[in-house]
C-alpha cells in the first residue's frame, strides 16, 4: 500500500513537470521573434536559472528514475501526496495565468522587449512576481509528492538561488525602464504573497 502511494506521488509529479513545460513552451518560441531591446543576461542569472532547473526538474527526475538517494527517503503519508497535489496544482494554474497576462513581454531571463509594456492586471495586481510564486509552490509541492528529504531540500534550494540574487535585479531594471509608473506599482503590491510580502 505504502509503495503504491509513494508511487502515486511521483507520478503525479511527472504529469506535473510534463505539463509546465506544456505551458511554457509557446511562449519560449514567440519570445524568439521579438526584439530585445536591453538585456541583465549575467553569470549570477545562469546560475540562478541552472539551479532551479537543477533542483526542481533534473534532481527529482534522477530521483523518481533511480530511487537514488534512497538513503534520505523518508516515509509516505496519504495527506502529503493529497497536500502536495494541490500545491503543485495550485504552482501550475498560477503559473499559466502569469504567462497569459505577461504575454509578449514575458523573457526567460531579465530583458526589456521592443513596445515593453508595464503588465498590472490579473495576478500582477496584487503580486509583482507571480511566476516565482508559482516557482515557490512548485517546490513546496514537489517536497510533499516525493517522499525523500533531499529532494525536498533541493527544489527549496534551487528555487531560493534563483529568485534572491534575480528580484532585485529585476525591480532595479523595471523602475530604470519604467520610472514612476513602476514605483507606483511597487507601492501597491507585494513580491510574493498578496498582502504579506
Ligand atoms: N517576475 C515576474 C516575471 C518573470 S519573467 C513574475 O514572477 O511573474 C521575467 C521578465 O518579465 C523580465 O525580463 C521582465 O522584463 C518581465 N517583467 C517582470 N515584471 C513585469 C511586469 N509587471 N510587466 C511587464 N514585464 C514584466
Amino acid at each position: 500500500m505504502n509503495n503504491a502511494l509513494t508511487l502515486s506521488g511521483e507520478i503525479i509529479w511527472v504529469i506535473g513537470i510534463v505539463a509546465w513545460y506544456v505551458i511554457r513552451y509557446p511562449f519560449e518560441r514567440r519570445a524568439k521573434r521579438i526584439r530585445i531591446v536591453s538585456s541583465r543576461r549575467s553569470p549570477s542569472e545562469t546560475v540562478g536559472l541552472v539551479s532551479a532547473l537543477f533542483g526542481l526538474a533534473i534532481f527529482p527526475a534522477f530521483y523518481v528514475a533511480t530511487g537514488i538517494p534512497g538513503a534520505a527517503d523518508r516515509p509516505t503519508w496519504l495527506w502529503s501526496i493529497i497536500f502536495g497535489t494541490i500545491l503543485f496544482g495550485s504552482a501550475l494554474v498560477l503559473f499559466r495565468i502569469s504567462h497569459k497576462e505577461l504575454g509578449r513581454n514575458w523573457s526567460v531571463t531579465l530583458e526589456i522587449r521592443e513596445k515593453h509594456k508595464l503588465v498590472s492586471g490579473g495576478p500582477y495586481r496584487l503580486i509583482r512576481h507571480p511566476m516565482y510564486t508559482s516557482f515557490l509552490l512548485m517546490a513546496l509541492g514537489q517536497a510533499f509528492l516525493l517522499s525523500n528529504w533531499l529532494v525536498a531540500l533541493a527544489g527549496l534550494v534551487g528555487f531560493a538561488i534563483l529568485f534572491f540574487p534575480r528580484v532585485g535585479k529585476e525591480e532595479r531594471m523595471m523602475t530604470e525602464n519604467f520610472g514612476p509608473q513602476y514605483l507606483a506599482y511597487m507601492e501597491r503590491t507585494k513580491r510574493l504573497v498578496p498582502y504579506v510580502y
